[in-house]
């Protein structure tokens, strides 16, 4: 067994040390507890990028400061926090009040005192919904045969990454790549065949990428997109040839290619960086496309 906790969190936010080891102790076998004693102290949790977002929030509603709803309000208007699931847990038991939690967004509505089976059961309930949540998001941004991220998630990746390129004046590089010949090898091995290698050249890829921020996502079709933070153009090339060689190694029989006797890739890179380019960089796609399209006519497996 590893050791990776890879239970659930939940953060237990109330003024009342009382109330925050009560349901601790409720919770903390089956759930990774994390506590604030404060709304102050629970936004700036939240809004720590360094950590983990928790799974729930516990989230009592009169306290000193900054109350529970206004907490609410707050989770509910960020992005980045706005899908962790809320439950109040109050003192306050008005049916007005009640509503007035469930409007703002909270999944469900716990009084005070509580009865521990309820809460438990309450809980455990939004988190498995939690759970199947994260899955169906998780599927929504991998590419379904290799387990790469898709087209869609690149979209979003790219997009991030652009915008940390031009506030923190990094450059920025991107690589295009292309199976040579791949409808020759589908034609003549079989479609099941062309399946198994998307799934190698794709897991080659990857685990040819040394840096951490590096990724490779399929594209499309026989397409891969290789997205290099801070990397410039002699940083993305040497990466290509990596990536090229990765491919060719894995000497995947290609009889009906016109490049070599096993799969290979075609490829283009593109780069820019805000410190010594004029212009934009939202044409980098289109320039490393342009490149692998000059690979694919220089006769393949090489880097345009
Ligand atoms: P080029 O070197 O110019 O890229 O030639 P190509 O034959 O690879 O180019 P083309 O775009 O004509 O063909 C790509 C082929 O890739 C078409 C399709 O049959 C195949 N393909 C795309 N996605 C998959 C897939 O997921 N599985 C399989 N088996 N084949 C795929
Ligand atoms: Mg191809």
């Amino acid at each position: 067994m590893n050791n990776e906790d890879l239970r659930q969190t939940i953060l237990v936010v109330d003024d009342e040390i009382a109330n925050i080891q009560a349901l601790g102790n409720l919770l903390k076998d089956e759930y990774r507890i994390r506590v604030a004693n404060s709304g102050e102290k629970a936004l700036a949790m939240l809004n720590d990028a360094s950590r983990m977002p928790p799974d729930l929030i516990l989230l009592d509603v009169q306290m000193k400061g900054i109350d529970g709803y206004e907490v609410c309000r707050r989770v509910k208007r960020n992005p980045g926090t706005s899908s962790i699931p809320i439950i109040f847990v109050t003192a306050r038991d008005a049916v007005s009040e009640e509503e007035c939690g469930l409007n703002m967004g909270a999944v469900d509505y716990i009084a005070k005192p509580f009865n521990p089976a309820i809460v438990r059961a309450r809980v455990n309930t939004q988190m498995r919904l939690k759970r199947k949540t994260d899955l169906l998001e998780q599927h929504a941004l991998l590419d379904g045969l290799t387990g790469v991220p898709n087209r869609r998630h690149f979209d979003d990746l790219f997009a991030e990454e652009m915008r940390r390129c031009l506030r923190e004046g990094v450059p920025l590089s991107v690589i295009m790549m292309d199976i040579d010949d791949f409808k020759g090898f589908n034609d003549n091995y079989g479609h099941g065949e062309g399946d198994q290698c998307v799934q190698r050249v794709a897991r080659a890829l990857s685990g040819a990428m040394s840096r951490a921020g590096d990724r490779v996502c399929r594209y499309g079709g026989d397409e891969f997109v290789a997205l290099l933070p801070n990397t410039d153009a002699t940083g993305a090339r040497e990466v290509a040839e990596q990536l090229r060689a990765a491919v060719e190694a894995l000497a995947i029989g290609h009889q009906y290619s016109s490049a070599a006797p096993v799969v290979t890739l075609s490829l283009g890179t593109a780069s820019f960086d805000p410190a010594r380019d004029s212009g934009s960089a939202l044409s980098l796609l289109g320039q490393a496309d342009e490149a692998l399209y000059a690979a694919k006519k220089a006769g393949r497996n090489r880097i345009g």
